[in-house]
């Protein structure tokens, strides 16, 4: 007897659904960007108990003939595509005709549709795949509008996954599902911002997203309407432009409010996130992350959409180009605005310009003009230029610790320690673009020797070469040690030996991810073991040095963080300490 059998359709059916549904924010996902890509201008969402009651999409979209409302349950049934050729430049956010089919497969589900140009209403009920369809299920039926247009389509889908146990028993519970199919109403909704959205669950209304401006629905979904001042910027290149938008001084502890948007389409994109976060990791503390707002529009000839069943990935041809493009959009948008966690008092709330007053208005010497993911400050250029400071009267130092100046309308503090480590953070990386001979590097008296595991030999032998071109002379030694020879100017010899050691450990730890990445990860890696010799808090530091830091502080690239992303500079208004004193109400 044969051991292999074809699955009865039913089960097959389940089975190849379960690719594309996976709890009610998938189901309502398909659905909004059906109607998306039916052109509606309004879309609302109902959902009871969670979505494992109902699911019901409403759109005033352009609707279905009674024809097309037959073929749209089959499986393979689509409008949108009609050729491989045409995938190359597909702009529409369905193409696989799998939504529906498969949702029937998991679900009752029931259609009601008016085509544009087309008198009367139909009604569809799928029945469960492998039962004969009856011109029963298909019905015309007297129904007005559809949220007041003529034509338009209304999707419900009751009882999901009640055929399907195995899926029924990993739906958490009603509020995180409801929060799921909001937080996926958001991602679209981001991305079209002509679009009213709203959402009611269990006849409460959770979201309603009136159509408004691109800034409008940025601010609504990634500040949650609060007011935070909005920075754009924009660049371009071969076949694709980037828009970005983030929020001076929200940062977040989760990675949600990191949004991205290709061609009209959310996604999570491993590459953008990666390239959003290297652009940002050093203006924020560990553990932080910004709220941005990434839009790439692209030749469609030039990702690949189709990765994943849910289309929730893409593939970029050009990806490295892509990281570098977004990378120093974000690195300039950094340099002239500041950092998210540091909101200047008094900075333009609502606009998203940088001529606000004071510092807001400063623009750092490096400029923008030359970005790359090495741009550095010309941190050892001794011309003096004027920084925000260099008029303000330096008081002296408080603490041992913070440098006080004296601003007009501010009181200024300076951390001194965390000054010190930008500065030297940035020497250091300014390192990397330097040809090799010109490269200040202070020899070691005595070379000192640096034991290994004799494992990782072949990993420190690929590896040393770096360091080589940070300034470091070393070499492998024996089987199990490299000896050091000499070490760049700005890393100080305090502690050397325990410094060296966390230097080899760091350089043995490093994962070698994708090239793109890995000079750059390992770059802070190194750099943060140089922030160990830095000026500490409570070191005494006199007036001359006071200044000379602050100089050159903000002839960084980045002044406004140490590396760790905390800040350097603090300014407490004037009318604070007016309010401390009651002079004023
Ligand atoms: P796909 O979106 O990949 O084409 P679906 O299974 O999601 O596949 O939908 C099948 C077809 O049904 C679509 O191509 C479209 O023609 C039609 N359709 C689905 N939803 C709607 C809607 N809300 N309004 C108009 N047409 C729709
Ligand atoms: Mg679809």
């Amino acid at each position: 007897m044969n051991r292999i059998q074809i699955l009865p359709p039913a089960i097959a059916e389940r089975i190849a659904a379960g690719e594309v549904i996976e709890r009610p924010s998938s189901v309502v996902k398909e659905l909004v960007e059906n109607s998306i890509d039916a052109g509606a201008t309004e879309i609302n969402v109902m959902l009871e108990d969670g979505g494992k009651q109902l699911i019901e999409v409403t759109d005033n979209g352009r609707g279905m003939i009674r024809e097309d409302l037959k073929l749209s349950v089959q499986r393979h049934a689509t409008s949108k595509l009609r050729s491989l050729e045409e995938l190359e430049k597909i702009l529409t956010l369905g193409f696989r005709g799998e939504a529906l089919p498969s949702i029937a497969a998991v679900s009752d589900l029931s259609i009601l549709s008016r085509g544009h140009e087309d008198d009367s209403v139909h009604e569809l009920k799928a029945a469960a795949p492998g039962m004969a369809r009856t011109d029963d299920d298909l019905r015309k039926v007297t129904f007005g509008h559809f949220l007041n247009s003529p034509h338009g389509t209304r999707i419900q889908a009751r009882g999901l996954f009640s055929q399907v146990p195995a899926r029924l028993k990993f739906l958490k519970s009603q509020a995180s599902e409801v929060a799921q199919v909001r937080e996926w109403i958001e991602r679209v909704a981001l991305a079209h911002p002509k679009i009213g959205f709203k959402l009611v669950s269990n006849d409460r209304t959770i979201l309603n997203l009136r159509p408004d401006s691109d800034s409008a629905r940025i601010q609504a979904i990634l500040a949650e309407d609060n007011h935070y001042p909005l920075v754009e910027a924009r660049s371009e290149g071969a076949g694709y432009k980037i828009r970005l938008y983030w929020f001076q001084g929200l940062s977040l502890p989760s990675s949600k409010k990191l949004l991205q948007v290709v061609n009209g389409r959310s996604v999570r994109d491993k590459l953008l996130q990666q390239a959003t976060m290297s652009g940002f990791r050093q203006s924020l503390l560990p553990g932080q992350f910004p709220a941005v707002a990434l839009f790439v529009e692209i030749d469609p000839g030039l990702i690949d959409v189709n990765v994943h069943p849910t289309k929730t990935e893409i593939r970029f041809l050009n990806s490295g180009e892509i990281f570098r493009a977004v990378n120093s959009l974000i690195d300039a948008s950094l340099v002239k605005h500041g950092a998210p966690n540091y909101v200047p008092e008094g900075a333009p709330t609502s606009s998203s310009s940088s001529s606000g007053s004071g510092w807001a208005g400063w623009t750092a010497p490096a400029a923008a003009s030359t970005p790359s993911l090495w741009t550095v400050a010309e941190v050892t250029d001794s011309t003096e230029r004027p920084h925000p400071l260099s008029y303000a009267p330096y008081l002296g130092t408080l603490f041992g610790t913070y440098f006080v100046f004296d601003d007009k309308t501010e009181m200024v503090l300076v951390d001194q320690h965390a000054a010190h480590e930008r500065i030297r953070y940035e020497t250091l990386k300014s390192r990397m673009t330097v040809s090799a001979d010109s490269r200040e590097s202070q020899s070691l008296l005595v070379p000192e020797p640096v034991k290994f595991a004799p494992e990782h030999r072949p990993t420190l032998e690929s590896k040393l070469p770096l360091l080589a071109q940070l300034g470091f002379e070393s070499e492998l030694f024996s089987e199990d040690t490299v000896l050091f020879r000499g070490i760049p100017v700005e890393w100080g010899t305090q502690e050397l030996r325990t410094r060296l050691k966390g230097l080899i450990d760091r350089l043995i730890d490093t994962e070698p991810s994708r090239e793109l990445l890995w000079d750059e990860t390992l770059f802070e890696k190194i750099a943060s073991e140089a922030c160990h010799s830095a000026i500490r808090a409570g070191d005494r530091v006199d007036t001359y040095q006071a200044l000379e830091i602050v100089g050159q502080l903000f002839r960084c690239e980045h002044p406004w963080n140490c590396p760790h992303g905390r800040p350097t500079v603090v300014r407490i208004p004037r009318g604070k300490l007016e309010e401390w004193f009651q002079r004023r109400v």
